[in-house]
């Protein structure tokens, strides 16, 4: 089980600091944070600490086992974005 954050994200990086494993991207030190419409968490590094949810001055970051059915297409897009940057990088 991971954290998904959910498209109302709006950037501000408050959660990457917080985060023990730093599995949110793109960080601000990172490509594309800058043009990045939201941030994302690999689902494969989260380990569930919730400390990026009550970072989260907006409420943007979920568990994935709380996502309702109609915000369940996060789940699948931070994971199709971690993916994208393990193959960049
Ligand atoms: S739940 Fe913890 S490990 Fe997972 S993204 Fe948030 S801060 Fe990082
Ligand atoms: S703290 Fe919330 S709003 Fe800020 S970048 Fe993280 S998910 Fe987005």
């Amino acid at each position: 089980m991971a954290y998904v954050i959910l498209g109302t994200c709006i950037n501000d990086a408050a959660c990457v600091d917080v985060c023990p494993v730093a599995c949110i991207h793109p960080a601000p030190a990172e490509a594309g944070f800058a043009t990045a419409d939201m941030l994302y968490i690999d689902p494969q590094i989260c380990i569930d600490c919730n400390a990026c949810a009550e970072a989260c001055p907006i409420n943007a970051i979920v568990r994935e086992q709380d996502l309702t059915p109609k915000l369940l297409r996060y789940k699948t897009l931070n994971a199709e974005m971690a993916l994208a940057r393990s193959k960049v990088a």
